[in-house]
């Protein structure tokens, strides 16, 4: 079975907008999404166009605030601060690369706990950590969405994160961990990674190193979720997971693309909407 983003992200920007409606009426004015965006890098472009046209279809407002190369450190906190306190802004993602000089941990800390609709800040990573978090980090978030929808059963059953960062491995681990799963993190020191993938009956790679997985370490009936995003020389775009190796004997799995990544955007919207919503 193909865990397929793009139609579930469909789905979900669906009911995202018919949210968005309501909070409108509710409020009189639409969600509003601001974007630090760094202007001067074309894939940070490209990412910002596509998020302000999905952003746009479902009813999102979204206010570009532009960043510069030589934006200073105390400039883009200085703009944060200021969209924390703006009553018509509901959510702030802030996009890297960050100008030089700044922070990536600082810059998360200075957006607001209940604008954070990408999960980032350290105050939503403690509230999942502890099971109660209204926003969460959106790439895991998207990954345990696009489980739950295929109904992949996850209660007892042993899964390994290869991959620890802050943003995706550790809270899916923690996601996971809070449905019940049996959870091993692994990472670049973990000795005999492919014995620990064999055990595995769910198997969530997010290392950013094209095939790690490679057909002999998932065994027959795995659940495979790849985060990988991974550019070959030739411009092809990868996951970490040698799809054509895997998808013989797994019972499920992920597309690069078309998997977990459509599935990203779709929950920043729905946070969006959500914080808007005053749920958040
Ligand atoms: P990071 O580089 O921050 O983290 C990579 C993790 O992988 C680290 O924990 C690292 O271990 C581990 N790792 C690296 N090499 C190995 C190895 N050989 N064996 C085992 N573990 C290894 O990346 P991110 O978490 O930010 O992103 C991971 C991937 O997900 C990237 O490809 C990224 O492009 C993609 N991504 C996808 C998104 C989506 O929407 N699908 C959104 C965001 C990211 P250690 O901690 O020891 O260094």
């Amino acid at each position: 079975m193909i865990l397929d983003g793009r139609v579930v992200a469909r789905a979900m920007r669906a009911d995202t907008r018919q949210a968005a409606e309501r909070v409108t009426a509710q409020r009189g004015r639409s969600p509003a999404l601001a974007v630090l965006h760094p202007t001067d890098d074309a894939a940070a472009r490209s990412y910002v166009r596509a998020l302000v046209r999905a952003a746009t279809d479902v009813g999102i407002t979204c206010r570009i605030v532009p960043l510069a190369a030589d934006t200073t450190r105390a400039q883009v906190l200085a703009q944060l601060a200021q969209l924390n306190g703006d009553p018509q802004i509901d959510g702030i993602m802030v996009q890297t690369p960050l100008p030089v000089g700044c922070d990536a941990a600082e810059v998360s800390r200075a957006v607001a706990a209940s604008k954070d609709v990408d999960g980032v800040s350290p105050w939503n990573a403690g509230e999942l950590s502890h099971g109660r978090a209204a926003l969460l980090p959106a790439t895991p978030a998207g990954g345990m969405a696009l489980l739950r929808h295929y109904q992949i059963p996850l209660v007892g059953r042993h899964a390994v994160v290869i991959g620890r960062s802050a943003v995706v491995g550790r809270p899916m681990a923690l996601l996971l961990s809070h449905a019940h799963a049996t959870v091993t993190l692994a990472h670049s020191r973990t000795a005999n990674l492919a014995a620990l993938v064999r055990c595995a009956d769910i198997v969530v790679s997010a290392t950013g190193r094209a095939g790690i997985i490679t057909g002999e370490m998932v065994r027959p009936g795995a659940v495979v979720v790849d985060f990988g995003i991974n550019v070959l020389a030739d411009g092809t775009i990868v996951g970490d997971v040698d799809f054509a190796a895997v998808s013989t004997h797994a019972a499920a799995i992920t597309p690069v693309p078309g998997g977990t990544g459509p599935m990203t955007t779709a929950i920043v919207l729905q946070q969006v909407v959500d914080a808007a919503a005053g749920a958040a």
